[in-house]
C-alpha cells in the first residue's frame, strides 16, 4: 500500500520538520485481517525505485491522502483546491501505472480512485462544491467507521460480483471526484447526485477504484470486508 506524507514533530525534537511517510492502520489490519502481508510503499523519488518495489508485492491499494496536482490532468487549480503533494503524485502514478503493466491487482481507495483515473488519462473535480454544487455532502463530519451516504452500484460490474448488492451504505471524505473516466474505464458506483463513486476497468484485470474508505468499516460491514478479501485473494493467484 501507498504511503502519504508528513512533516514530523509530534514526539519530539528529532523528529520535527522532518518529513515522514505513513499510512493508516486501518489498511494494514484490513489487509492483515483477510489473510494478506501488508507492505508499505515509501513516497520515494525515481520511477526505477517505484518500479523495483512493485517486483516485490503481489496487490497494490493506492490509499487516500491529499489532493492530486491538477497539472497531472493538465489544468490549472481552482479555488477551492487543497493541499497537494507533487512528489506523492509522481511516485503513485507511476505505481499504478507499473502495477497495470505487471498485472498485480489494484485497489484504488478514495484519493487512490482519482490516482487510478488521472493514471491512464482522466480527469478530476477540483472541488465538488465549486464545480457541482450537488447538496450532497461528500465530506461527512462523522468517523470513517460511519456510513452516510448510499452509492448504486452497475450490476455488470467487478464490483457487484464482490459486494453482491445494487445499494450500499458507503462513508464519505472526499470533495473531489472523477470528472471524465480513462479510455477503458467505466463507472462501476454513483452517489445520488450523480458523482461517480466506483471506477473499473472491465476484463480479467483487477484494476478497482473506491472513493469511499473500506478500510475505515472493515470491522463491522461485510461489503467492506469482502473488497479486502477480493483484493487478497487475487493478489495470491
Ligand atoms: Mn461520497
Amino acid at each position: 500500500m501507498t504511503c502519504s506524507s508528513m512533516v514530523g514533530g509530534s514526539w519530539g525534537l528529532y523528529s520535527q520538520s522532518h518529513m515522514m511517510d505513513y499510512a493508516f492502520r486501518d489498511y494494514s489490519r484490513s489487509i492483515e485481517a483477510e489473510g494478506g502481508l501488508p507492505v508499505l510503499v515509501p513516497v520515494v523519488e525515481k520511477p526505477e525505485t517505484v518500479r523495483a518495489t512493485l517486483e516485490l508485492v503481489d496487490g497494490l491499494i493506492l490509499t487516500g491522502g491529499p489532493d492530486i496536482s491538477p497539472r497531472c490532468y493538465g489544468e490549472e487549480p481552482i479555488v477551492g483546491i487543497g493541499e497537494v503533494d507533487y512528489s506523492l503524485d509522481l511516485m503513485e502514478l507511476e505505481a499504478a501505472r507499473e502495477a497495470e503493466k505487471r498485472g498485480i491487482p489494484i485497489l484504488g481507495i478514495c484519493r487512490g480512485i482519482q490516482t487510478i483515473a488521472v493514471a491512464f488519462g482522466g480527469t478530476l473535480y477540483q472541488d465538488i462544491p465549486t464545480q457541482v454544487r450537488s447538496g450532497l455532502d461528500h465530506v461527512q463530519k462523522a468517523d470513517k467507521s460511519v456510513n452516510t451516504h448510499r452509492v448504486t452500484i452497475a450490476k455488470s460490474s467487478k464490483l457487484f460480483q464482490i459486494v453482491e448488492k445494487e445499494t450500499l451504505w458507503v462513508n464519505s471524505k472526499h470533495h473531489q471526484a472523477v470528472k471524465t473516466l480513462p479510455p477503458d474505464f467505466v463507472a462501476t458506483a454513483k452517489a445520488s447526485d450523480g458523482i461517480i463513486e466506483a471506477i473499473e476497468k472491465p476484463g480479467n484485470s483487477f484494476l478497482l477504484g473506491l472513493q469511499w474508505h473500506p478500510e475505515g468499516t472493515w470491522a463491522q460491514d461485510e461489503g467492506s470486508r469482502k473488497l479486502f478479501s477480493a483484493l487478497v485473494a487475487e493478489a495470491k493467484k
